[in-house]
């Protein structure tokens, strides 16, 4: 069985020969005991780094024939660049993980024992994650939440740490998306998957490329590319307000016919328009954030571009 590993890489040259290292013992071990092929690879694809990280790949990829790379064009994100390798490396089968190796490599032996067992999809499942941060911690547990309320198929604590088979991956490639969330996509590919469970360490150096306004942007993206709740939301919301105005009506009616303490109100007049004003902006605005995924969607630009590999 034929492995590949690819891990995007933006800005990480403080952790790479570190990270390529372990992953090459690693490989050695599984390559001794012939539970992957000698012509396994690991492919490090760099998301248009600022710094040396192309140079410290091009290095390692000269030195160990293990290690090849894809560099892209620009910095296209996290998604795209892990996009980009899964849609041209070889092998039976592909595992995913991040290039600071926070995710638990002795689980890779795993994944691919369960590859043999027949199954096509295995994903990595954070246990504990002290080693992120009290604040990431908390605002991931909201996401996971959050999109199980809005009936959006993810995994529970499931990054981007799994692997795939061949056949699952080119039924990947069907999925046309231009924004992108995978983590929300695998589950759509079906087949028979699996998980393992894990506890993440700390970054082996470097911080985190993902801060607070990429990981929101980040969430929202995933809801908006796998949920059309909230636009249901508005239309619940107006039809809350539809018949909370009709019973105010009957009852300012009845006040004005039958008793004589109608009194020409300023806030019943200028409230609601506040309101309305408000309640419809905010609509307006859900409803454009889809119009906007549409007119992505609609010019189908390339996810990812490929400057060289090696
Ligand atoms: N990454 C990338 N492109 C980006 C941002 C991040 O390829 O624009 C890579 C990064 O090099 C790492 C992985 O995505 O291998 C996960 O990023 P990070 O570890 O910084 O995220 P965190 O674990 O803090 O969520
Ligand atoms: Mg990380």
């Amino acid at each position: 069985m034929k492995l590949s590993l690819v891990l995007p890489c933006y800005n990480e040259e403080e952790v790479l020969n570190d990270t390529s290292s372990k992953l090459l013992s690693l490989f050695h071990d599984l390559i001794a005991s012939s539970k992957i092929d000698e012509n396994s690879t690991i492919y490090f694809v760099d998301d248009g780094s600022k710094d040396n990280t192309w140079q410290i790949i091009k290095k390692l990829s000269q030195k160990h024939k293990e290690i090849s790379g894809i560099k892209l064009s620009r910095n296209f994100g996290h998604q795209n660049a892990l996009l980009s390798a899964l849609m041209t490396v070889e092998g039976d089968a592909i595992i995913s993980m991040d290039a600071d190796l926070q995710d638990d490599i002795t689980m890779i032996e795993k994944m691919v024992d369960l590859y043999r067992e027949g199954y096509d999809i295995v994903y990595g499942i954070k246990m504990k994650r002290e080693a992120d941060g009290l604040f990431k911690r908390i605002t991931a547990k909201g996401f996971y939440k959050m999109m199980h309320m809005l009936d959006a198929d993810v995994i529970s604590n499931h990054a981007d740490f799994r692997l795939l088979s061949r056949r699952a991956v080119e039924h990947l490639r069907e999925f046309k998306e231009v924004n992108l969330f995978l983590r929300g996509l695998i589950p759509l590919v079906g087949f028979k998957s699996t998980s393992v469970t894990y506890d993440i360490s700390e970054r082996t150096a470097g911080e985190s490329k993902y801060p607070l306004p990429k990981m929101l942007a980040f969430a929202w993206n995933g809801v908006s590319s796998l949920s059309i709740t909230p636009l249901r939301f508005i239309t619940a919301a107006g039809f809350i307000l539809f018949i909370s105005t009709l019973i105010l009506t009957v009852y300012s009616a009845w006040i004005a016919l039958f008793t004589n303490k109608a009194v020409p109100g300023w806030a019943s007049t200028v409230l609601p328009i506040y309101f309305i004003g408000g309640v419809q902006m905010l609509s307006v605005g859900v409803i454009g954030e889809y119009i906007g995924k549409i007119y992505l969607e609609v010019k189908a630009r390339p996810r990812f571009i490929i400057e060289e590999t090696i």
